[in-house]
């Protein structure tokens, strides 16, 4: 029998918690499903020592400042009504931290983010272990707030225009839930690249589902990548802020990349002084030859497996800011790794989606009740994201996903409850032999060559061309049901999103923030407009807010 509940939330992130918590203070039995366990994701990503969240200060000339900057550095491509949204109620959000169990500490002294001027409010939280145990025992003493853990959202389930439930795998094999809205807060998408800063939980499932059930992405050129560490311990996350104390930047075989790609040798200092500002790429400034070095080493010298090598001057074990200390302290404890001693491998690793599932002022999308926030929706952010900025929208838009999607499920009857064998039938159509983990792979190596910091024209339709062969050649129903279905699901996700991502960067001939193209390097005013990204039979569609 279909088990039947009001509101459904995917997902068990920060954007999942905050949207849950909120949608339970309804009344309404609310039902969270998680691919794995409460409190992961990015929000717990096991390789960092901590998160921020950026807050404002409630004095209006300097929230119109932060504006400006957050708009700024969008380069055209953020909602700003989404973003006064965000700056008028992140101060109410952060007070309420303890309802979704988080022990978050502020800041003595404001904090200039990544890709901000000024120095503003910031909220910095680092133990999973209790969040996670305070999230339990509040799921646990708020009895219409329910917990499936373990459990894989397969497809959205609509009743005509409306969603109407779920499709979900678990021990227990395939079901579907029945209800009245859903709220997506499955993350980004990490998991695509080869090389991430994510768990591997986080694979634009939630991306893809929207896209197959008709609602649009947007933004979804821009991603953030970030160095983290290929060696020792893999998938730590590197931190910019360090990038002062580097003595050596090197090849594996000693070449110095840097030095030989920087146009203006005399820039090297500037160059690396730029660097250690901001966590993500960005093509605006010269701290763009840091990752370019990374990239041509990958692309040209074949360099991707070993990583690029950092040798720090001893002083850095010396350094007391609060960026540099407890990171210092957090590698030696938790990895091993003694920066004033041990060479350290980077290279750039996807980090985060700074546009998602196309998402309104209510974080609604253009399915009726399916509503969408965190990382995994978008709209909010564009070309470049400020830091703190994405817990913050958890809060805020998780806040309002929660509150929007119980308001809508008070007025509706639950929709026509589905039978899981069908949905499954008609979700994962195709016909092919190729297998689903060599799929997920090869996808993983086309996204980390072609979708990463450096792009162009070519490689970028020959990937897409490559992508659409084995798309041809993939049929996701034949492993669904055996032990093979994680993968086998990821592997039809993968196909859908790889080219939604990979025609959006095609098309945007230009370079704007995150999205660089080796083709068009400058910024052109032509492109000053958002692409979405939606599906009709099969294929990938690209369209502009206005034609270009
Ligand atoms: C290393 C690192 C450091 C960062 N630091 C900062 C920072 O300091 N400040 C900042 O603002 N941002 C930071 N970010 C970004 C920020 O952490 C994320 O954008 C944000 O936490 C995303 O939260 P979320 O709830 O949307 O998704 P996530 O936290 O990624 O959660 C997604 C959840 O959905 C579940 N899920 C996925 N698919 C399914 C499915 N099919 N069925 C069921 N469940 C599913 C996953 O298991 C997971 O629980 C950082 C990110 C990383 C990776």
């Amino acid at each position: 029998m279909t088990k039947t509940v009001d509101v459904v939330v995917i997902g068990g992130g920060l954007a999942a918690m905050k949207s849950a918590v909120t949608a339970a203070k309804s009344g309404l039995e609310v039902l969270i499903i998680v691919k794995r366990n409460i409190c992961s994701g990015a929000s717990f990503y096991p390789m960092m020592d901590m998160v921020a969240c950026q807050s404002s200060t409630g004095v209006p000339a300097e929230d119109a400042e932060y504006l400006a900057e957050i708009l700024d550095c969008s380069l055209g491509m953020a909602d700003e009504t989404m973003n006064r949204t965000y700056i008028s109620t992140i101060r109410d959000r952060v007070k309420e931290f303890p309802e979704i169990g988080v022990t978050e500490y502020k800041l003595t002294e404001p904090k200039v983010a990544c890709f901000a001027v000024k120095a503003r409010p910031t909220y910095v939280w680092s133990d999973w272990i209790k969040i996670r145990k305070n999230m339990r025992a509040i799921i646990d003493s708020t009895p219409n707030l329910n917990l499936m853990e373990n459990t894989t959202v397969l497809a959205l389930l609509k009743d005509d225009e409306r969603v109407s439930g779920v499709l979900i795998k678990n021990d227990d094999g395939i079901s579907s839930i029945a209800c009245k809205s859903v709220v997506l807060a499955t993350g980004g998408m990490g998991d695509l690249y080869k090389y991430n800063l994510n768990t591997s939980d986080v694979s634009g499932d939630g991306q893809a589902m929207a896209l197959a059930a008709g609602a649009k992405l947007i933004n979804v050129e821009f991603n953030q990548f970030i160095p983290g560490f290929v060696r020792p311990a893999y998938k730590t996350v590197f931190r910019e802020t360090t990038v002062p104390y580097m003595e050596k930047f090197l090849s594996p075989d000693g070449r110095d990349l840097l030095a030989e790609i920087l146009p203006d040798k005399s820039e090297r200092e500037e160059c690396l002084r730029l660097r250690s500002k901001h966590g993500p790429f960005t093509h605006r400034t010269i701290a763009r030859y840091f990752d370019f070095a990374m990239m041509r080493g990958i692309l040209d010298g074949g360099y991707e497996e070993q990583g690029f090598a950092i040798n720090y001057k001893p002083e850095i074990a010396d350094d007391e800011s609060t960026f540099v200390r407890p990171y210092y302290n957090w590698l030696i404890r938790e990895h091993k790794v003694d920066l004033a001693k041990d060479t350290v491998y980077i290279a750039p690793f996807y980090h985060a989606a700074n546009g998602g599932v196309l998402i309104g002022h209510n974080c609604e999308t253009s399915i009726k009740g399916l509503f969408a926030c965190g990382e995994v929706s978008g709209g909010i952010h564009g070309a470049d994201r400020q830091g703190g900025q994405s817990t913050g929208s958890c809060l805020v838009f998780g806040y309002l996903a929660g509150k929007n999607a119980a308001e809508y499920a008070q007025g509706q009857s639950v929709g026509k409850t589905v039978n899981p064998k069908e949905a499954l039938n008609s979700t994962f159509v195709g016909s092919g032999n190729l297998e689903p983990e060599y799929t997920t792979n090869k996808i993983r190596n086309i996204m980390f060559k072609h979708g990463n910091v450096m792009r162009s024209e070519k490689p970028l339709k020959d990937a897409i061309a490559e992508i659409k062969t084995m798309q041809e050649d993939y049929a996701p129903l034949k492993y669904m049901e055996g032990d093979n279905a994680k993968e086998a699901f990821k592997a039809r996700n993968f196909l859908i999103l790889s080219q939604a991502l990979l025609n959006a960067m095609l098309n945007r001939q230009e370079s704007r923030g995150s999205h660089y193209r080796d083709d068009f390097p400058n910024t052109d005013p032509k492109f000053e407009r958002r692409f979405t990204v939606s599906l009709s039979d099969g294929k990938i569609k690209v369209e502009s807010e206005k034609s270009v």
